[in-house]
């Protein structure tokens, strides 16, 4: 047994700490940046923003939301080859490369990468695995670039440096960051396996970074100061699950109860998902995702105008006027409270 006794730090633990900042009004701050991958020469300008590939907001009409506002996207793996080629095919081409496939080690997912990969070599994928550091993952990743795949390649989920170095020299591209944080999640108490997110992404995004790959942190946003919290940390990408799940777009009626509106999530491995996209849970698995009601939100677009003003404002308070810069101005407070409460539930 050993003990990793340093803090390990979550998204509420800290604060960034403000500094002399020129960045007077909030246009002066820049939110586009020119993503370049590595093992590819597929370039793409945007901001760092993508929705989950969960059964609920992984759909198309949140990403073409996404896509309206600059943003990325990653689609759900249960779409059929023919359903992501059309919706591929309506996609403005300069775009196209903020659209990512989600594919995982099934027979199945593999033999749509492929037929997708044959179509377009640039293809944006993302292998998203719960556990990243089986060898089958790897090997996908090199087999992939092994067969010629140009694309952007997105590959996860780990926590720690070293395997994330170890995937990024494999040819994944950028690197997905979370054991645990989801808010749909049931990893930690079932397992109790995980790291708190903060200190995850700031491992990993230094050692993504220090071989030329970027990271996605996925996970534990629960509001737009934890994206700029998570850009803080080192994060080229941020993936948001149920922050999006009470949204018009996301798949699944709106529910009215005594008056209130909300919308269902639930985890990709739920007992709920499973039996939605598998045809029930196998009995050697314990399920490690929740169902919840969320309150309805109304459109996406108003949740993302909400996060990219925070980015703004947050680019303001610490002086960064690109948000590529933001890692290199952002210091943090850690911090025994965060918010005032006084006034919630
Ligand atoms: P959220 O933004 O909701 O906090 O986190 C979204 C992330 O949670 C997803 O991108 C995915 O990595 C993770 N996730 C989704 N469903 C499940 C699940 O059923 N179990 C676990 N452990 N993680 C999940």
């Amino acid at each position: 047994m050993r003990m990793y006794d340093d803090i390990q730090l979550d998204f509420p633990d800290v604060l960034l700490r403000p500094k002399r900042s020129t960045v007077i009004s909030r246009s002066d701050a820049d939110l586009t940046r020119v993503y370049s991958f590595l093992h590819s020469n597929v370039q793409v300008s945007g901001t760092g923003i993508i929705n989950a590939n969960m059964g609920t907001v992984g759909v198309f009409e949140i990403a073409k939301k996404m896509l309206g506002k600059n943003l990325f996207s990653c689609l759900h793996k249960h779409y059929n080859y023919e359903q992501v080629e059309e919706f591929l095919s309506s996609v403005n081409p300069e775009q196209k490369p903020s659209v990512f496939l989600s594919i995982g080690l099934r027979e199945r997912d593999i033999d749509i990468a492929k037929r997708a990969i044959a179509y377009d070599p640039k293809v944006s994928i993302c292998i998203d695995v719960p556990n990243g550091y089986i060898p089958p993952v790897k090997k996908l990743v090199v087999t992939l670039r092994e067969m010629g795949y140009e694309g952007p390649l997105m590959v996860g989920n780990v926590v720690t440096g070293d395997i994330t170095e170890d995937l990024i020299l494999s040819g994944a591209s950028i690197v997905k960051v979370g054991i645990g944080p989801g808010s749909a999640c049931l990893t930690r108490r079932i397992t109790g396996v995980g790291r708190p997110q903060l200190s995850a992404v700031i491992e990993c995004a230094e050692a993504a970074h220090c071989v030329g790959g970027m990271v996605c942190a996925d996970g534990g946003i629960t509001c737009p100061g934890d994206v700029c919290k998570a850009l803080g940390a080192g994060a080229d990408f941020v993936m948001i699950g149920g922050y999006y799940a009470g949204a018009s777009e996301a798949d699944g009626e709106v529910i009215e109860k005594n008056g209130k509106k909300y919308k269902i999530f639930y985890g990709m491995s739920s007992e709920y998902a499973q039996k939605k996209f598998y045809n029930g849970m196998p009995k050697y698995r314990a399920s490690e995702g929740r169902l919840v009601e969320v309150p309805y939100k109304g459109s996406i677009d108003d949740i993302n105008d909400e996060i990219l003003g925070g980015i703004r404002s947050c680019m303001g308070y610490i002086g960064a006027r690109r948000l590529k810069d933001i890692p290199k101005f952002a210091s943090f407070y850690r911090v025994n409270r965060q918010l005032n409460t006084v006034f919630e539930g």
